[in-house]
């Protein structure tokens, strides 16, 4: 059920959950579903974001200016699955040595995450033999449609229904202390605060406020959290994306059916990617990273009308008369954008559009990139911003380097070479570009997992080391960035969270 923002809220609950967004709503309406037992879930956001930024989403910018605290992060029912690209792909097994969870112990989840989104069975590796190569494998992420990105759209129906998942809408949270017998919680809402005493807290609002949350918890707790596990905040590193040349085609055709998004029966989107071999000696020198190609444009042709207006499908609002007239002015080609994706069962390139390759990198998780509580600023509610001190370093630079050199082998090596040249863009311009890139929104480790404290902030079943009865779930608890996009990896922790929620719960009878 929703609890409207003047609707009354309990003061004790057994599970919260902090966040109704990509990864804390489907998590909520699972612990619900699992244990049997009422669930409360609170959003700091109403039923949707209407613009592109929240003032809640104000930080201290203290290094390079990370873009993803402004522009990378949404507010309300579904949270940024509002607004997100939807790929989905699980790390590869080689992605996650050293984590304290295995890729075995999340496969089972994989195909709940894919129905949840409506996606299709089946693997993420390429099967085509000309495409693999010693260092280098073809892997295809797997896309919603736009209409089903949006998670709160997903599970609407769902939370309507329940009777034991409640969502709270306008409830920010605004710190956290550790009691004898319970975490107490504090609450901005509309016109009032409001405090509620929780058995179990489950943090899941997004990197960055996670991160955030997790340090007004330790400071409530004079530093002990910070004390146990040194690492609380830091590491925090992002991918990094940029284009390092383009492919001169000789065979345009059979590039845009290699490359361009592939349509399955179901609607679901697939796109080629290359990452590193499992098995390639490279990794002991180049981070995971994934290497695609993509298209150019000046931002007015046909294609970006439509997407546009599908845009808006996920937001759940009406596609804008701008996009709707570009796209009448482009119908010859959306003509030919029907054929391509009913009869080859692909999405065309936009025409004239060069084809670029973006090489994405990981960052090393350097130590002192770190978030941590502003000492001077603080919200509309008196909680402290983040601050945040993040920087693309000479070893990015570097590590950047060195897989466009591997994707340029791996081109020149094999028949991919026959559909187009890989002409490079000079040096310094990719650089200049890497320096000024600000993420891609992939926001990671700054609550890492690991097996120890010393080494992390939550265990392998996200329990904070030094407050047990607080877990901590998102992009922020990976130790590392991995070579794909990192949601699905956090949503596979999520549903696994559930599930020994509800494991626990049988155990105790219920
Ligand atoms: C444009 C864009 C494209 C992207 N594309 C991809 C992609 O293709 N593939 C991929 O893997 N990832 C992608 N990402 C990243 C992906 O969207 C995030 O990893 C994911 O949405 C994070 O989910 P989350 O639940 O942790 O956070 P969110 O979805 O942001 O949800 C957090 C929720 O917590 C609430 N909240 C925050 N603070 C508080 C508080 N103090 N009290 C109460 N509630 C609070 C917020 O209101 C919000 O609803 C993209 C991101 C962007 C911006």
């Amino acid at each position: 059920m929703i609890v409207e923002p003047d609707a009354p809220l309990p003061e004790r609950v057994e599970t919260l959950v902090i966040g109704a967004g990509t990864i804390g709503l489907p998590l909520a309406v699972k612990l619900a579903e699992t244990t049997g037992k009422p669930v409360l879930c609170l959003d700091s956001g109403g039923w949707s974001q209407a613009g592109d930024t929240h003032p809640l989403n104000a930080v201290e910018q203290r290094g390079d200016r990370y873009d993803g605290a402004d522009l990378g992060r949404f507010r309300g029912l579904g949270g940024t699955s509002t607004r997100w690209g939807g790929a989905l792909i699980p790390f590869q097994p080689a992605d996650m040595t050293g984590w304290p969870v295995s890729s075995e112990e999340l496969a089972p989840f994989i195909g709940e995450v894919e129905q949840l989104f409506g996606l299709d069975p089946g693997t993420y590796h390429g099967s085509d033999p000309m495409l693999d190569g010693p260092d280098m494998v073809p892997r295809l992420a797997k896309w919603p449609p736009f209409a089903k990105r949006n998670v709160w759209k997903l599970l609407e129906g769902e939370v309507r229904r329940s009777d034991t998942c409640s969502v709270a809408l306008e409830n920010v949270v605004t710190n956290l202390a550790s009691e004898a017998d319970a975490i107490r919680v504090e609450i901005a809402r509309p016109n009032a605060w409001h405090v509620i005493h929780a058995s179990k807290v489950i943090i899941a609002a997004g990197a960055i406020e996670t991160t955030r949350l997790a340090l007004l918890l330790d400071r409530a707790m004079d530093g002990a959290v910070s004390r146990m596990s040194p690492l609380l905040g830091r590491t925090f590193g992002d991918h990094l994306s940029v284009e390092v040349g383009r492919i001169v085609p000789r065979d345009r055709v059979a590039l845009n059916r290699l490359f361009g998004f592939r349509f399955a029966r179901s609607g679901m989107m697939r796109n080629l990617r290359f990452e590193l071999a499992p098995e390639t000696p490279l990794r002991e020198t180049v981070r995971p990273g994934f290497v695609h190609v993509g298209y150019a444009t000046d931002g007015d042709t046909g294609f970006d009308h439509l997407r546009a207006a599908m845009q808006a499908v996920q937001r759940g609002t009406m596609p804008s008369g701008g996009a709707v007239a570009g796209l009448l002015r482009d119908l010859p080609w959306l003509a030919r954008a029907v054929k391509w994706r009913f009869a080859d069962k692909r999405q065309l390139f936009p025409d004239g559009a060069d084809l670029v390759v973006h090489c994405v990198i990981e960052q090393g998780h350097e130590r002192d990139s770190r978030i941590t509580l502003s000492d001077t600023l603080s919200d509309a509610h008196g909680t402290p911003l983040p601050a945040i001190d993040w920087t693309v370093t000479p070893a990015d630079v570097e590590q950047l380097h060195a897989l466009a050199d591997i994707f340029e082998r791996h081109w020149d090596r094999g028949e991919l070479a026959g559909l187009g040249t890989f002409e490079r863009f000079p040096r310094a311009g990719v650089e200049q570009a890497l320096v000024h890139s600000g993420g891609i929104y992939h926001p990671t480790g700054s609550t890492r997992m690991a097996a120890s404290a010393a080494d992390g902030v939550v265990d392998a079943d996200l329990r904070l080391f030094a407050e047990p009865r607080v877990q901590l779930v998102g992009t922020s608890v990976l130790p590392s960035g991995g070579g794909a996009n990192p949601t699905m990896t956090a949503l596979l922790l999520a549903m696994r969270l559930a599930a020994q929620h509800g494991r626990a719960s049988r155990r105790q009878g219920r």
